[in-house]
């Protein structure tokens, strides 16, 4: 992709009202538009990201058994009406009425509708556990929108739910989630604590948040820092050996300031082990039984011809927030370099020829090289506009392709200017940058 032809809309300057980082940075290489308070429209550079993102989150999903379902974004109120959250939610809720006159609402999240889809084609014990999720907008009128897309009104969201027999037999789906969302945020190259979170007004027993550490998060967090050493190296899907995994993580106390406790913390850490920090929430999971399936009538047949209402639970990740929150983690603001994780960058590499203007052989050998690295399913830009050098460089640098190649006075026949960005450049042939590139994605 040429950069001249392309839409990314750079701004020369740090928009003024973007108080975070991520914020800046998506405003400042027109990631996205913001249409109206807390709503956005993705622009090729972030829309390329953040399809990235869904795809590493809907492998990690489909790996667990989850079966991906599509939901509408608009649902009517009667089923809001049957669980009794209908008035409970609040203002948060979009409400809308349609010509007919009737109450319909855009989703801020979907356990009415899922319980309805469940109870109309599920009676049995022998088709559980049944595990469905999808990927879709959602809309919460949040009072303050704030921080872009960070907590915003429109949001796109994976959101799963599972539906068991028994209080056991949930929780195994649970811990399958837990190990998946582990799994998801490492390969976005994001360390994610899961942190006890409060059941809030869902209710339910137990509920775990994933939370990033950031300076600018949202969340207020209180952990033992041995928890940043554990490893789910190992871990089976099977129910022992997730029950393990997430018991060595509830070993250490690591809560939202929900949930905190000075006596408890103070006496549970030693303090050269206490980290008081703050995080971005960017996923969150619940098991809250038959909060929705009893109000909606949702049972089954168990063996032996009794019948019970299934025991559910919901696990959400913030597909649109993890954009952000992956700058917030990646982001040198001061030095203006952005390292997208290779897993996820909108380009895998920027091609930068000093083009001088009488002499176009730069550009070609930067089209020449593109068209070798398209045919190893490397993705490029090429930087084909006639700015100095600095201005490339810094341009590039915004935009965050993990590597660079230079074509200019370093380059010497078919060894050529290489870096990662932000770092120094070493000189490459171009074979062994096509398979340095390689085999990080393959790794990611
Ligand atoms: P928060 O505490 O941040 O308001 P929540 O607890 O209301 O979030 P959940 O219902 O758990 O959110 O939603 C699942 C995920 O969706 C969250 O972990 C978060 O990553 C994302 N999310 C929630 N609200 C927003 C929002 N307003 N903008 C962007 N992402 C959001
Ligand atoms: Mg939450």
């Amino acid at each position: 992709m040429f950069i001249s032809k392309s839409f990314i809309p750079i701004l020369k300057n740090n928009p003024s009202e973007a108080k975070i980082k991520s914020h800046q940075l998506m405003l400042r290489v027109g990631m996205i538009k913001q249409s109206s308070a807390g709503i956005y429209s993705w622009l090729p550079l972030g829309f390329k990201v953040m399809k990235k993102i869904e795809k590493i989150v809907r492998e990690e999903q489909d790996k667990i058994g989850v079966q991906e379902i599509l939901m509408p974004t608009i649902q009517s109120s009667e089923i809001w009406k049957e669980s009794g959250r209908y008035e409970d939610y609040g203002e948060e809720m979009l409400r809308i009425k349609d010509r007919q006159g009737r109450e319909m609402l855009y989703g801020p999240t979907n356990e009415e509708l899922v319980t309805d889809i469940f109870r109309s084609s599920i009676k049995s014990y022998k088709s559980l556990p049944q595990l469905l999720y999808h990927i879709q907008w959602k809309f919460r009128d949040e009072v303050r929108p704030r921080f872009g897309i960070m907590r915003c009104r429109e949001f796109y969201m994976k959101d799963a739910y599972s539906f068991d027999i028994s209080d056991e037999e949930a929780q195994f789906s649970y811990n399958k989630f837990f190990l998946s969302y582990l799994k998801t945020f490492n390969r976005l190259d994001l360390t994610a604590i899961p942190m006890a979170a409060d059941t809030g007004p869902i209710g339910g027993n137990l509920s775990h948040e994933f939370i990033i550490l950031a300076e600018t998060g949202e969340s207020k967090i209180f952990t033992d820092k041995r928890i940043f050493d554990l490893s789910i190296e190992g871990t089976k899907l099977e129910k022992k050996s997730l029950e393990n995994m997430r018991k060595k993580f509830e070993v250490y106390y690591s809560v939202t300031d929900e949930k905190f406790n000075k006596q408890e913390f103070e006496k549970e850490v030693i303090e050269e082990n206490r980290l008081i920090t703050k995080g971005i929430e960017v996923g969150h999971i619940f098991y809250f039984g038959d909060k929705y399936s009893k109000p909606m009538g949702a049972s089954v047949d168990l063996p032996g011809g009794k019948k019970d209402f299934i025991k559910m639970g919901s696990y959400g990740i913030g597909v649109s927030r993890l954009v952000g929150a992956i700058i917030e983690a990646k982001y040198d603001e001061k030095n203006e370099v952005m390292k997208w994780p290779i897993s996820v960058a909108p380009y895998d590499v920027a091609i930068i020829p000093m083009i001088n203007k009488n002499d176009t052989s730069a550009l070609e050998k930067a089209n020449n090289i593109n068209l070798e690295l398209n045919k190893n399913n490397i993705d490029a830009i090429i930087d084909d506009t006639d700015e100095n050098f600095s201005s490339k460089i810094k341009k590039m640098n915004l935009i965050g392709a993990p590597y660079q190649i230079i074509i200019g006075k370093q380059t010497d026949g078919d060894l050529l200017e290489f870096k990662e960005v932000g770092k120094d450049s070493q000189k490459f042939k171009l074979k062994d940058i096509i398979n340095l590139i390689t085999e990080q994605k393959v790794k990611n």
